[in-house]
């Protein structure tokens, strides 16, 4: 633990789904000033909105959280709302900041330049964080004049819902950043679940990180299955009510459509260049992206929105399970432990490549996001699971698929610390 004390003004640089979360978070972690920046003061305006009303649901804002009795005492949303500061200059809004996290849509190009600009605008001081949620940190802060300075703090949707908080350190960042990072991502607060913060602090980069690495590599064999689905004349809502199953409260396809598919076709095609030519945006999501719709952001996508708010698809219907049986596409104990397979093998390759020291912080990844962890059920399984990822490859022709060589050395269970 460090002393953040002195860190009074932070800033937010985006004001979209995440920034206006991030802002949120800032203001309930007590900081004395959270200003938020955006090019198109649109994006302001319902950023507020989201902040006091809630994003994925009226739970989740400033009000409900307050009548729920989940503020700190004395605090009210009004008290607040005026630490709360809009500014559409990018040097008013930060030219007093003692930290900066950057939220602008997951382009490279686009966060060079906003850090190039930061380093010549933000107080020599400011920490630059970046809340991407796959670029590399390091090239993010390549033209920013003070590397040591620029640090990963990404977070995940819905934010009030999930505890997990990934910091990570680019090639340049200092131990002190990264120190004080983690003490920042420690304070803020996980008022639904009343649980801290879980924050993974990352040592080395890899695309995507951890957990949109693990998500971006599930995606290849669901992609692939959603394909398989659909020309079997299953829909969109029945294929989300069978993923939610597995335990997240949103189903694949909704969470899809509440980041954002433009961000995720971003997302996507930085991890086809950076991690494997196997991970890509699926044709569906490639249509929805040039046709405008978006998902909850433009109130259609795969589904149906109304305010950004959770369609009523979004529930899991013991009719649309069966039906999805029926076709013999496949069962949830078949997905079940495909997903779990893919899972494990992905764990695997970040403990060769040493992006993580050992399996338990995979675990508490998870578990931070409400999902089961491969590696928990690897003891009995993981044997069954080599021989059905070799089959998963040859099925969809992704050999990126295929079991690697720590997974199957069995070695990984050495690898807990
Ligand atoms: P978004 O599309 O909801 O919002 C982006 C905002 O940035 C918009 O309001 C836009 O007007 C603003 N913007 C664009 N250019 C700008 C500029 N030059 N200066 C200031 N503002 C600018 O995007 P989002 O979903 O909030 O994602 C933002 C970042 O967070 C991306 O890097 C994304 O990968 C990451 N992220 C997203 C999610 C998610 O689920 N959406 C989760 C974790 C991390």
């Amino acid at each position: 633990m460090v002393d953040i004390s002195n860190i009074k003004n932070f800033t937010v640089i985006g004001a979209g789904l995440m920034g206006g979360y991030i802002a949120q978070l800032a203001l309930l972690a007590g900081f004395e000033k959270v200003t938020i920046n955006d090019i198109q003061i649109e994006s302001i305006k319902k950023c507020v909105s989201r902040i006091v009303n809630g994003a994925y649901d009226e739970k989740e804002g400033l009000k409900a959280i307050e009548s729920a009795g989940k503020l700190e005492s004395g605090l009210t949303t009004d008290i607040l709302l005026k630490r709360l500061k809009i500014e559409m200059d990018l040097a008013q809004a930060v030219k007093d900041a003692d930290f900066v996290i950057e939220a602008v849509p997951e382009d490279l190009k686009l966060k060079q330049e906003i850090f190039k600009k930061l380093g010549n605008l933000a107080p020599p001081h400011a920490i630059l964080a970046s809340n991407s949620s796959t670029i590399s940190i390091t090239k993010i802060g390549k033209h920013s004049g003070r590397p040591e300075k620029v640090v990963g703090m990404h977070f995940f949707v819905p934010l009030l819902r999930n505890r997990l908080v990934e910091v990570i350190r680019g090639k340049y960042t200092s131990d002190e950043v990264m120190d004080t990072c983690v003490t920042i991502a420690e304070k803020f607060p996980c008022p639904y679940f009343k649980e801290k913060m879980y924050v993974a602090r990352i040592e080395k980069e890899s695309p995507g990180f951890i957990m949109n690495r693990i998500l971006s590599v599930l995606s290849i064999y669901l992609s692939w299955l959603i394909e398989q689905a659909l020309e079997k004349g299953i829909t969109f809502e029945q294929l989300d009510a069978y993923v939610s199953i597995i335990g997240n409260e949103m189903g694949w396809i909704a969470l899809l459509d509440y980041s954002g598919l433009d961000i995720i076709y971003d997302g996507l095609n930085y991890l086809h260049e950076a991690l494997t030519p196997d991970i890509e945006a699926s044709k569906f999501i490639v249509e929805r992206v040039k046709s405008g719709n978006l998902g909850a952001k433009t109130g259609k996508g795969f589904l149906e929105w109304t305010n950004g708010k959770i369609p009523k698809t979004d529930k899991i219907k013991k009719t649309d399970l069966i039906s999805i049986e029926q076709t013999g596409l496949i069962s949830i104990e078949q997905l079940i432990d495909a997903l779990m397979a893919i899972m494990l093998n992905e764990g695997c390759r970040l403990l060769e490549e040493r992006v993580i020291s050992g399996y338990r912080v995979f675990n508490k990844v998870m578990s931070a996001m409400k999902l089961p962890s491969a590696f928990k059920m690897a003891k009995r399984n993981y044997e069954k699971w080599i021989v059905l990822l070799e089959e998963l490859a040859e099925k969809t022709g992704k050999n990126y698929l295929k079991p690697c060589k720590l997974m199957k050395s069995g070695e990984f269970f050495n690898m807990k610390n």
